[in-house]
């Protein structure tokens, strides 16, 4: 997905922008990148790098003297190279964008026919924030040209941009991905993790609503483009994106994760002894569920910290499976001959999942019972870019559907329905595939209650094929 930090101040802006870009690291893992203006010489410094062998603290510290000014953007990017520095008719300006183009190849014939061009072609692709930026610079101003990117991708897109006077935010048109806004005496801040705020010494002042623009200086914001009533903010970023820490539209990434736990285990019937949740994403629900369920929990598999600080995701999936496995240690103290609940994010491929319960049960645990935080993931995101990168067929369900109906698309709306005989049976066999004791899913409308947003607020797109383009 990506996350972006950006910031205007009085003073000096490079210690928070190197800070606040840092804290959306698990947001991403291809490229880092960072650009600052400095208003007395009138220019733009940027520096970009790959983090697929290590984190964007490492890269940066050692040239952050080559920075200057008051005014900065920084993103930590799962796609291409940025931030990208433009002169154009709107003046000069650096942008980032947390985006998705499913429509990428359409709008890159649209543009080349209309004899633009692209310079920046990252690994033989057209890099997606510049396509965005050359949509931009159609318009007959900034909001416009903003708009402009808005009508004509399918995807999403929310982006800051570093200009001449200030910083303009804007996020994606039907909210998908967050943008919240900070201020602290003499800065305004502009992120995707409103986790970055508070060791900063900034403080939410307001999260931007869907398709809304605004300008930041150092002592205030301004709206260019007031917000559309329609959302769809990605519910999948209290699950799995997002830092526990974080808010989205005032909900706390924790509260969601514990609340969700705590209703499933005060209906949940299982016979366990105690609950532990996978880190990281799982044990915010696991402690919910502990105390929903009234059974003690317990750390019976842990993360090893100290060289894997964050999701760190190489592009192979057979590394990317070792990786997963090397980061996570059992203890044999905490399983052996116990009835042990876990809890997780999601299921995707499947392939962690089955290796973690096969290790659990080498390592003496008498029963594995999982629990999932959010319903089983049918439909790919065309969104954000979570899942499905090389078709429906990662998905683990729709592998299940294949098996048992010939076709992977065939009544997947029967497969995604909590409780259908579909639903039940898809459930079963991913159970006895990975040797459960139990398995069971949260339901969407548990999930939905969690996060404490109307339903048509969200997007749910990935369990029940719902989409709004
Ligand atoms: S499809 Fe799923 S992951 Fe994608 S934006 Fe919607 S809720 Fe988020």
């Amino acid at each position: 997905m990506g996350g972006f930090f950006g910031t205007v101040a009085k003073a000096s802006c490079v210690a928070d922008l190197f800070y606040g870009t840092d804290y959306n690291s698990h947001l991403g893992t291809k490229r880092g990148g960072m650009a600052t203006y400095d208003q007395e010489e009138a220019t733009f410094k940027r520096s970009i790098h790959n983090l697929e062998s290590t984190y964007f603290r490492t890269k940066f510290e050692d040239e952050l003297d080559k920075f200057k000014g008051n005014s900065g953007i920084g993103i930590i990017s799962d796609t291409d190279p940025q931030p990208l520095i433009l002169n154009s008719h709107l003046g000069r300006f650096a942008i980032v964008t947390v985006a998705k183009i499913v429509n990428l190849e359409e709008l890159e014939a649209e543009l080349l026919e209309q004899n633009m061009h692209f310079a920046e072609l990252s690994s033989g692709k057209t890099n997606q924030t510049e396509l965005i930026a050359l949509l931009l610079i159609q318009g007959k101003n900034f909001v416009d040209g903003i708009e402009n990117v808005y009508k004509h991708i399918k995807g999403s897109c929310s982006m800051l941009l570093l200009t001449e006077d200030g910083i303009i935010a804007a996020r994606d048109r039907w909210g998908r991905t967050p943008v919240v806004i900070g201020k602290k005496d003499g800065a305004y801040a502009a992120t995707s993790e409103s986790s970055s705020f508070p060791n900063l010494g900034y403080e939410v002042d307001r999260y931007l609503g869907p398709g809304e623009i605004v300008r930041l200086h150092a002592d205030g914001v301004e709206q260019m483009r007031k917000p559309d009533e329609e959302m769809q903010i990605c519910s999948f970023l209290w699950v799995y994106y997002g830092f526990p820490t974080s808010c989205y539209e005032g909900k706390n990434v924790e509260d969601v994760r514990f609340s969700s736990g705590l209703k499933m285990g005060q209906t949940d019937t299982s016979e366990v002894d105690c609950t532990c949740g996978i880190p990281d994403s799982g044990v915010g629900m696991a402690l919910g569920y502990a105390e929903g369920k009234g059974v003690p929990y317990h750390r019976a598999i842990s993360k090893y910290t100290p060289t894997w600080p964050r999701s760190f995701t190489p592009s192979r999936q057979e590394m990317r499976s070792l990786v997963a496995k090397m980061k996570l240690i059992p203890n044999r103290a905490m399983l052996e001959g116990k009835r042990l609940l876990f809890c997780d994010d999601s299921i995707v491929r499947g392939t962690q999942l089955r290796d973690n319960v096969k290790v659990l049960y080498e390592y003496g645990a008498k029963e594995v019972h999982i629990r999932i935080a959010c319903p089983p993931l049918i439909y790919s995101c065309p969104f954000v870019g979570f899942t499905a990168s090389k078709g429906d067929l990662e998905l683990i369900t729709r592998r299940v559907i294949k098996e048992l109906e010939g076709d992977e698309n065939k009544n997947l709306e029967k497969y995604a329905t909590t409780g259908s005989p579909e639903y039940e049976k898809m459930v079963e066999v991913i159970r006895e595939r990975f040797g459960l004791s139990s398995l069971k899913f949260n339901t969407l409308e548990t999930l939905v209650e969690a996060i404490g947003l109307p339903k048509c607020k969200l997007c749910t797109h990935c369990f029940d094929g719902s989409s709004h383009f």
